[in-house]
């Protein structure tokens, strides 16, 4: 019998606007092309967490965020590792009789456990384009590729294989902000200015949540937009795009080598990636607090061996917190009690997705400076933020719109459409043992006192306070 292995691509910060299998048809990514072309494309997937540790600790686990206390990336909110009484996707696969490897980012607090994870390092290489700086993000992304490359040329395949190639990139954005904080002229690049996006003006901030209007005063990167032209966000855009482009390239090599082991026909692919990225929207960069598409939607793509591919994208909604169960739907083997999520492998096979009612995210805080504690609630046509602080709440429209530009929230017309989502909450809080509506929030006083407007952020943000 043919083995039933799985290789999983994870990127970091990778929203699904920005993919041409998405409808994106600015940039150009034809590896990634090459694992969506016959596959099946969820078209609506959310992470659990808008950041990275807490994202990844939560897929890794199928455990909510907050039912594994990891909430933030660390510093003044440290993180404990998992507790091993939680079973974890490796540690499932890997005594079900799978060969179970990991290699590049990890930041998973402890939820790879049962994979063997390759030591995370690094190789240097110039600058391509002097526009568009290389830093640690991408020299990982180089030693990772070489890695699972070397790995697959050597690997016998004796026993099934779900091997992880957990990429960073696009995530070396972050740095480029750095490098292009404040007041500045870009370098100029010969690759084409991408337009900015309809919901770049953010008109309605006023109608917003507290922790939604100081994202500059709580996020350093936002803070270092202060002072950017909608040129400069082209630009940002513009580098969004390379970093994609350069880890769709490290995903060709892999894929490459996969081929040439004979075994791609015996292998599921999975395309993910842990979080989203604003993409500008609303003059927002990179993610932090608040929950909107482009940051809180990221691709969820399934090829390969036994995968009925679908012309169209699955509409249904769906959630990283799937990827568990799914798999172990995928391999035959039992979903362990307690793993939150579907599984949807019959989607894979070219049954019907059962329906959600809806699907949810939570946000607590980056590094404890400022702690904001929220829930998303997202059904087939609307989304229901909630704040700690200030009890701030958000409803959109989806179907109307799309882009998230009006919250209706305060609107007397929605008074229905939000009771019905604040009862979503109630009932996520309640089946998902999760403390909420008691957290505390916290926001020196200093950080909610300029003039609202992320532009109108002067200086720097909490977590550059030197204590
Ligand atoms: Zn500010």
């Amino acid at each position: 019998m043919s083995q039933k292995n799985i290789l999983i691509f994870v990127t970091d910060q990778l929203t699904w606007r920005a993919l041409p299998c998405y409808g994106n048809d600015f940039v150009k990514t034809p590896n990634i092309d090459r694992i969506a072309k016959d596959s099946v494309i969820f078209d609506k997937c959310y992470t659990p967490c808008p950041l990275c540790q807490p994202a990844r600790a939560s897929f890794w686990s199928g455990r909510y965020p907050h039912e594994i206390d990891v909430l933030s990336n660390g510093r003044n909110w440290p993180v404990s590792t998992v507790s091993t009484d939680v079973p974890t996707l490796g540690e499932t696969f890997k005594n079900a009789g799978y060969d179970t490897y990991h290699f590049g980012k990890c930041h998973d607090a402890g939820a790879l456990r049962g994979f063997y994870c390759e030591p995370e390092e690094q190789i240097k290489i110039p600058d391509e384009e002097e526009a568009f700086p290389l830093n640690f993000d991408t020299y990982q992304d180089i030693y990772t590729t070489k890695k699972c490359v070397d790995f697959l040329e050597n690997h016998n395949f004796e026993k099934p294989l779900l091997m992880v190639a957990d990429l960073v990139n696009p995530h070396n954005i972050c740095g480029w902000i750095g490098e292009n904080s404040g007041v500045h002229n870009d370098i100029e690049t010969d690759r084409p200015l991408p337009p900015l996006p309809e919901n770049f003006d953010f008109d309605d901030i006023e109608n917003r949540p507290k922790a939604i209007q100081y994202i500059c005063c709580s996020h350093n990167r936002q803070a270092q937009t202060s002072g950017w032209t909608p040129r400069n966000y082209q630009h940002y855009l513009a580098a969004y795009y390379y970093y994609l482009e350069f880890v769709d390239k490290e995903i060709g090599l892999i894929l490459d080598a996969l081929e040439k082991t004979g075994k791609k026909d015996d292998t599921m692919i999975v395309f993910m990636a842990d979080h989203g990225d604003s993409m500008v929207a609303r003059g927002r960069v990179t993610k932090q607090v608040d929950f909107y598409e482009e940051v809180t939607r990221v691709p969820f793509i399934f090829s390969g061996k036994d995968i009925v591919s679908q012309t169209n994208r699955i509409q249904g909604l769906t959630s990283l917190l799937d990827l568990y169960p799914t798999l172990c739907g995928y391999a035959g083997i039992e979903v362990p009690d307690g793993v939150r999520g579907t599984d949807i492998s019959n989607v894979l096979f070219g049954k019907e997705i059962p329906q959600k009612e809806f699907v949810a995210s939570e946000w607590h805080t980056e590094w404890g400076f400022t702690v904001s504690p929220g829930r998303m609630i997202r059904t087939d046509e609307y989304k229901y933020t909630y704040y700690i602080e200030d009890k701030g709440e958000e409803l959109y429209d989806l179907k109307n719109d799309p882009y998230e530009k009006v919250n209706l929230a305060k609107n007397p017309q929605y008074k229905e459409q939000l009771m019905n989502m604040r009862k979503l909450l109630k009932k996520h809080l309640d089946d998902t043992h999760d403390n909420f509506m008691e957290l505390e929030w916290y926001a020196d006083e200093k950080w909610r006192s300029h003039k609202i407007g992320y532009q109108n952020h002067q200086g720097i943000a909490a977590p550059q306070e030197k204590k």
